[in-house]
């Protein structure tokens, strides 16, 4: 069958042009989709009446009637953002541009269950909705983010390995069911980091990797403008990539050697703690580095070489022209990436890194809800969902 080429058709198609947030005239919009002004006319009004467009004003026109402008109207519907991590969970309400309106943190632990953390998330999340003046019938979406392998055509756990009662447990329609919302979307929490730092911070970058270090070290990919999931939600699961430091480590996968078993924030702390400076996880390595400990210091650069090594391989197969570097143990300071780049640069051909930047995120603690409420507003903005909705 041939590609279809041309002007977009529905409703839905008509307001992706205007998803930019420039408002625009029919007669440009008309120019824009090769459209009949007529039929502009009618999508608008339609458009209008659900809420999602609005009249706009021309800034600085003198003179005779204005002809009138439209905008998108972020504010016609909101969605929820959870980031559920190992022992806390981030709840985010945001507009349609994705904007986070209102947030919350509370710790919990992944290992209790999904019952008892889907239920705080639905209960939270609705009293957090309330927070914001918005009630539920406003809700476009709720956008998942879990500390594991996800299926995200079906929203269940594969196989998480620190998510005890989590295996295929089906949190799409647990979350429906109690949210009383039609969409509700999970993902990996990396891909959502990966995904809220490109739309946020990155939007002319659509070939990037996110890799998040912390606890695990895993990584999201951004390929072409979309996220890179696999077959089977696995893309990216770089922490259990042997490295040649590695060689006699025992991994908690089974594996000897794994990225992860040497230059995570648990293994660190423990390489630590051997040579007497008493230390748990990442946040106590992060501590040490920022008052200075020079072990700490020189073993987050080790780590960052190690990642290095993994990443190199990783720039040859894939061209990305960004590599953020997020988690906890990113918060140590500029060591760990330095090493990350210093393997990177010297490992990897001079076209693949011509235009390569190895940087610290910029989303922070917030680029998992952010990406979570990217996920949702991508879906229930698409053309599809939007013709339906107007129809
Ligand atoms: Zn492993």
């Amino acid at each position: 069958m041939p590609v279809r080429e041309g002007p977009p058709e529905g409703r839905g198609a008509l307001f992706q042009l205007l998803r930019d947030g420039k408002p625009r005239t029919r007669a440009e919009l008309s120019a824009e989709t090769g459209l009949a002004r007529s039929t502009i006319a009618e999508r608008i009004e339609s458009l209008l009446a659900i809420g999602l467009l609005r009249h706009a004003e021309k800034a600085g026109s003198t003179g005779g009637r204005p002809p009138s402008m439209f905008a998108f109207n972020p504010g016609a519907r909101v969605v929820l953002a959870a980031d559920i991590g190992a022992t806390h969970v981030k709840l985010a309400v945001a507009d349609l541009s994705g904007a986070i309106i209102e947030e919350q943190d509370h710790p919990l632990d992944i290992a209790s269950g999904p019952e008892i953390v889907l239920d705080y998330v639905a209960t939270a999340g609705l009293e957090l909705l309330t927070k914001t003046g918005r009630s539920a019938k406003e809700l476009a979406g709720i956008g998942v983010g879990l500390p594991g392998p996800v299926e995200h055509a079906s929203g269940r756990p594969v196989n998480p390995p620190i998510m005890p009662g989590w295996n295929e447990f089906d949190v799409r329609a647990y979350l429906v069911a109690r949210l009383g919302t039609e969409v509700a979307l999970v993902d990996n929490d990396v891909n959502l980091m990966a995904l809220g730092e490109y739309r946020t911070h990155w939007p002319d970058k659509p070939n990037m990797m996110f890799v998040k270090v912390a606890t695990g070290i895993g990584c999201g990919l951004i390929s072409d403008g979309r996220l890179h999931r696999g077959s089977r939600g696995a893309a990216g699961d770089m922490g259990h990539v042997q490295v040649p430091r590695g060689v006699d480590v025992p991994c908690r996968c089974g594996n000897i050697g794994c990225l992860e078993a040497v230059a995570s924030g648990g293994a660190i702390a423990a390489q630590l703690t051997e040579l007497g400076t008493k230390a748990v996880g990442s946040k106590d390595v992060v501590e040490l580095a920022r008052g200075g400990s020079v072990p700490a210091l020189r073993m987050l650069r080790q780590a960052g070489r190690d990642i290095g090594e993994v990443l190199a391989t990783a720039v040859s197969l894939f061209n990305p022209s960004v590599i953020v570097v997020g988690g906890a143990l990113s918060q140590a300071g500029e060591h760990l990436i330095a090493g990350v780049r210093e393997v990177v640069y010297r490992r990897s051909l001079p076209l693949a890194t011509e235009e390569l930047r190895i940087v610290q995120s910029r989303g922070g603690h917030q680029a998992g809800v952010l990406g979570a409420a990217a996920m949702v507003i991508d879906h229930a903005l698409s053309p599809e969902q939007l013709d339906a909705l107007v129809s």
